[in-house]
């Protein structure tokens, strides 16, 4: 009956995206144009919760298509101009010092965390006045939306009485902010959790615990462990660098959205002699350039274990390829704790269900630029490999089972957001009917939303179909909602 009921509100969903006018296969993050009120407060989410009482105003935005960059040969030195970003140097210097080129991941990854110069680390990219939009600072809905999952699942799960939220890269938990503000009615759900955020970034960590309404209970300094409670739904709140770093022995719900985008990855080129690794390196004006690898490197058995996944004829027609040790990695401890503590794991994100070839892009202010060009300024993200995920997963035990990918529009579609956005249109302003139907369109729409009526280049381009879910679950809790 629920399914049945699911989805017929996945086919509204469908039905409703048919009117579309045009999509880009090419178009990833979205990107957000503007003329908002660019607030003081650059701490609060984008998006405001509009409740049946509550009003606030959203800003609008569209996409961007994507960058491709170009290979030479090795260099026989650098030099070090003076104006180089500290980030530049430390890069400049790791390739001096090795004495050769570095892998693209390894140039993703400090270019995006590291620990001191890092895209990421020191400052808030998201919304308007940010570098891109993500879909919880698009609308409250997406956040509500994924609770509505998160519940589901601790029904299945029997109502635990004790389960780890777990999210992953919350940027400035919107996601979870909406999620707990709209499960905090349902009290035997929120007194269950005790939600665990993974962050590298202490600014972000910071932004979470403004933006979760934290409270550090004060230190009785009676030996007990201070704790930080969130004022959203009464639920302690924990922050942890690594997903190995949240206490085990109680079942987790994990949330990974836009997170494994941002996962270093491996870029491979087909040359003559074989499957070559493409690394960074500096040119004799001391510019980043792209190089081939002469020898095998590390990486290549992570390709190898990625082609063995894949039909030949899927290898056989790509001229790249990308790999991402750390996805299959991360989604290995995933499913091992799931398989070992029960619950579940979802995955939304850009990509595709196969090997993906030559994704990765570099996001400034809204728009694409090469990656190349002063790193740390821009964030990199690349597609991800959905197939990969589930071989990785499936391997780790025949106790779990993994769901999808579905597209974001099906999986919201089928938890209802219609209903939650009719709801929300019953009791609101005029400006924020408007957002909420932009938000709505970009949430779960298809390239541009045919009622809008304001200027072009401010048209919402929907993310419905560029996005995918995906759930890891163990077996024990049968199929998620809305995987059926
Ligand atoms: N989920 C959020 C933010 C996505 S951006 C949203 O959808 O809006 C990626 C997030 O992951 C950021 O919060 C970034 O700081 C974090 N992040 C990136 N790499 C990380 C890593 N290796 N470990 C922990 N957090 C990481």
């Amino acid at each position: 009956m629920l399914t049945r009921h699911l989805l017929k509100q996945a086919s509204t969903c469908r039905h409703f995206l048919s009117n579309s006018k045009t999509s880009s296969p090419f178009l990833t993050k979205s990107i957000l144009f503007s003329s908002s009120s660019s607030s003081p407060e650059s701490q609060s989410p984008t998006n405001t919760f509009v409740d049946d009482k509550v009003n606030d105003q959203y800003p609008t935005g569209t996409s961007i298509s994507i960058d491709r960059s170009a290979l030479y040969n090795l260099p026989d030195h650098s030099h070090e101009p003076t104006s180089d970003s500290e980030l530049v140097k430390h890069l400049k210097g790791i390739i001096k010092f090795r004495g050769g080129p570095i892998s693209v991941a390894e140039y993703m990854e400090e270019v995006l965390t590291n620990p001191k110069f890092g895209f990421y680390i020191s400052r808030d990219v998201f919304g308007a006045e940010g570098d891109f939009i993500t879909s919880p600072e698009v609308s409250q809905m997406f956040g509500e939306m994924v609770g509505v999952w998160a519940m589901c699942l601790w029904e299945q799960m029997g109502r635990p009485k004790q389960v780890n939220l777990v999210e992953l890269g919350p940027g400035r938990g919107t996601l979870m902010a909406d999620l707990l503000r709209s499960a905090s009615k349902f009290k035997s759900f929120t007194e269950s959790l005790h939600v665990h955020m993974v962050e590298c970034s202490p600014t972000l960590q910071k932004l979470q615990h403004h933006n979760l309404k934290c409270f550090d209970e004060d230190d009785n300094s009676d030996g007990v462990e201070k704790r930080t409670v969130s004022m959203l739904a009464g639920t302690p709140v924990s922050w942890h660098a690594l997903l190995e770093q949240v206490p085990s022995g109680m079942p987790s719900i994990i949330i990974a959205h836009e997170f494994y985008d941002a996962l270093p990855v491996h870029q491979f080129q087909r040359a003559s002699r074989g499957w070559c690794e493409k690394m960074v390196d500096v040119s004799e004006d001391s510019m980043f350039r792209f190089v081939l690898s002469p020898q095998t490197t590390p990486a290549t058995l992570y390709l190898m274990r990625r082609c063995k996944w894949a039909a030949p004829e899927e290898i056989e027609k790509l001229g790249q390829i990308e790999v991402c040790p750390k996805a299959m990695d991360l989604t290995r401890t995933i499913a091992d704790r799931i398989s070992c503590d029960g619950g579940g794991a979802l995955i939304i994100d850009y990509g595709l269900n196969g090997v993906v070839s030559d994704s990765l892009q570099a996001i400034r202010k809204h728009k694409f630029i090469n990656i190349l060009d002063n790193p740390g300024s821009a964030d990199l993200s690349a597609y991800v490999d959905f197939a990969s995920i589930r071989h990785s997963a499936e391997e780790v035990s025949e106790d779990i089972s993994v769901h999808g990918p579905m597209t974001q529009s099906q999986f919201l579609g089928a938890l209802g957001i219609n209903f939650r956005v009719e709801a929300l249109l019953q009791n609101c302003t005029d400006e924020q009917a408007d957002s909420l139907r932009t938000g709505y369109w970009r949430l779960v729409g298809e390239g541009e939303a045919p009622f809008w009526e304001g200027p072009d280049e401010q048209v919402p381009i929907g993310m419905g179909t560029r996005y995918l879910a995906m759930a890891i679950v163990n077996k024990k809790q049968g199929v998620p909602v809305p995987f059926q």
